[in-house]
């Protein structure tokens, strides 16, 4: 669905991706990981085209994006839920949630959105600041349901949360998969990622260093702790 090929990336003079390429398949849920400042965030920014420069190669299912305008990616069916949700705290629930404009046909209806996230409907009239860490990333994944994105990514999104806010967003991907959405997830935690993923990409230095299948996480477990330094 998504491919990325040699990508490269800069803020002004400082060149930070080198040569990153990867793969989504349809369906599927694939991670980032890589320790702070390996070039997780600037990968998701750079398929969304929000970085200052890129060059290499990013295909939407065939359509390349390197040099479309960045109001043009979300129309291609790609969601960013960023690490800072980015949501508005004098608006409730509801009208967050009617805030991404519907950029492609079959983005989820309201009350769809609301099955899938029971909580957010108990709070619907509940301004942005009253909503608790793991509310507010609901909403940031519920919002970008309904702009017909099919393909997410998703940036760090259990960071900062309880343990048992984790798994609810463990449940909510696990559900989107399961409803065939396609996920890049960048995470630091590798135990949660595990519960999740098919496959997992390793970046350090803005590259690249490693690809390693869910099912081989096990056997691979010494080489990611050396990577991701724990
Ligand atoms: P984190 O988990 O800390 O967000 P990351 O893997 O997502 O880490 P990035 O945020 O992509 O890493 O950062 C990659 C590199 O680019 C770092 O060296 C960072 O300092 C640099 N960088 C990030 N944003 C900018 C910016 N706006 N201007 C200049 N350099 C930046």
């Amino acid at each position: 669905m998504l491919e990325v090929a040699d990508l490269h990336a800069f803020y002004g003079e400082s060149h930070v991706l080198h040569g990153v390429s990867l793969t989504v398949p349809k369906g599927e849920v694939v991670t980032l990981l890589g320790r702070n400042g390996a070039g997780k965030t600037t990968t998701l920014r750079s398929i969304m085209g929000i970085v200052p420069r890129r060059d290499g190669s990013i295909r939407m299912e065939g359509t390349e994006t390197v040099g479309l305008a960045p109001h043009r990616i979300p129309r291609l069916g790609i969601g960013f839920v960023p690490e800072e949700r980015g949501i508005f705290s004098s608006l409730d629930v509801e009208e967050n949630l009617m805030l991404p404009p519907v950029v492609r046909p079959g983005g989820m209806a309201v009350e769809d959105i609301f099955r899938l996230f029971p909580n957010l409907k108990e709070r619907r009239r509940s301004q942005g600041t009253k909503l608790s860490g793991g509310e507010q990333q609901m909403l940031a994944i519920a919002r970008i349901l309904r702009t017909g994105a099919t393909l997410l990514l998703l940036d760090e999104p259990t960071e900062g949360l309880a343990p048992v806010i984790v798994q609810q967003i463990g449940r909510v991907i696990r559900e989107l998969k399961a409803k065939g959405f396609t996920i890049l997830l960048v995470e630091q935690n590798f135990r949660f990622a595990a519960t999740l993923a098919d496959r997992h990409y390793v970046m350090e230095d803005g590259r690249i260093v490693d690809m390693i299948p869910n099912e081989q996480l096990e056997a691979n477990m010494e080489r990611l702790h050396e990577y991701l330094g724990v």
